[in-house]
């Protein structure tokens, strides 16, 4: 089969400022040196365009995650265009396809079934995707919002304005323009590029199955580190409307941290998480099943196969019962009569069920554990 048409602009793109942030930033750190400033210039820019995807394009815009003041979107918006990773509405019309058809290699955008490259960089240096350029039917949402048409309609004049302005403005303040462009300019897009590429592609090959194995996303903290908070690709996959990646607090996930603390100054509202029950259970029906495959090939497999569903079951049970009585709970407290359930026999039940849920869950996790 003929391959489409090359996108010569947006290979040139790729492979000038690649070359230039290879050669050119090696040479003049030798040859004059970067000042203090530069460096740091270029470590805000890095993460004020990475934030601006993840934020804004990703978790707000894409996924309606939460809520977002006008300023915040605006910001995200001049981030996006700094970012040079297209409109708003164009990522993230490209973005609910890769959810709703992941994997699928006739309508995933960037499916990382059809190979590394492909899903890194490749879908975007040819016209695979000519036949839907302009067909934004699944974002009629974001067409509401003024700031989202507005980068769209401006996109090229807002990219060169970010592109240049910010690194010239950064060049006059330090005295060394061309150490600027290098730095703020070329290897500041390139690690921008190529660190939010890899949630399409190492996202999708490198770490663990957490929650799902029905697709190919996958959860990694190394990657988490360089993006973000984006590595908890399969948590992310199968809780799409959750404004977290990583849901643990240690997990290292800026962007929830920056949406969490805009919360608290009323930048941001209405925060979507999933339901606590609903996580749990399909992180333990990845390990039942891991836990099986692993059991098949032990000679007792047969009588262990049995106990480990038996204690499966039981847990499943117990937490059912938790949950559903600490969902009781909060709607009892809901109603204030707060004063009068604090001795009821409401409260003795949930610490009861809590209790057994806790016992049940650590026996669990001795049996799978030993079966690692
Ligand atoms: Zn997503
Ligand atoms: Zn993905």
């Amino acid at each position: 089969m003929k391959k489409p048409r090359i996108i010569w602009l947006n290979v040139s793109v790729f492979v000038l400022t690649f070359l230039v942030a290879a050669i050119g930033v090696p040479y003049w750190a030798i040859t004059h040196g970067f000042s203090n400033t530069l460096i740091a210039a270029a470590i805000i820019s890095f993460i004020y365009c990475g934030m601006s995807i993840t934020t804004g394009y990703h978790r707000l815009w894409s996924h309606k995650t939460f809520q977002a003041h006008w300023s915040l979107r605006f910001l995200c918006a001049l981030g996006g265009a700094f970012a040079l990773q297209n409109s708003i509405l164009h990522w993230s019309s490209d973005h609910r396809i890769h959810h709703k058809h992941v994997d699928n290699n006739d309508k995933d955008p960037y499916s990382a079934k059809m190979g590394f490259w492909y899903s890194h960089i490749g879908w975007m240096c040819r016209e695979y995707q000519a036949s839907r350029y302009t067909d934004y039917s699944n974002a009629r949402d974001l067409q509401k919002d003024p700031i989202v048409m507005w980068q769209h309609k401006h996109y090229l004049l807002l990219t060169i304005l970010m592109n240049f302005g910010v690194p010239i403005t950064i060049g006059f303040i330090s005295g060394d323009m061309i150490g600027s462009l290098l730095m703020v300019g070329f290897l500041r897009l390139v690690l921008s590029h190529h660190t939010t590429f890899f949630i399409n592609s190492l996202a999708h090959v490198w770490g663990k199955q957490t929650y799902t194995d029905k697709n190919t996303a996958r959860d990694n903290g190394i990657l988490a580190f360089f993006t973000f908070g984006e590595g908890y690709h399969n948590f992310h996959h199968i809780f799409e409307n959750d404004y977290r990646n990583g849901i643990l607090w240690w997990q290292f996930d800026p962007t929830k941290w920056l949406i969490k603390s805009c919360e608290f100054i009323g930048v941001t509202k209405k925060l979507r998480v999933s339901p606590e029950d609903k996580i749990e259970k399909a992180k333990l029906a990845m390990t039942l099943k891991l836990s099986q495959q692993k059991l098949k090939l032990h000679p007792q497999a047969e009588q262990m196969l049995v106990n480990l569903q038996h204690e499966y079951d039981e847990l499943i049970a117990k937490m059912n019962d938790y949950y559903s009585t600490k969902k009781k709970l909060i709607m009892a407290k809901r109603e204030q009569l707060r004063a009068d359930v604090e001795n009821s026999d409401l409260v003795k039940q949930y610490q009861e069920l809590k209790q057994k849920f806790i016992e049940q869950k650590r026996s669990w996790q001795l049996l799978t554990a030993q079966l690692a």
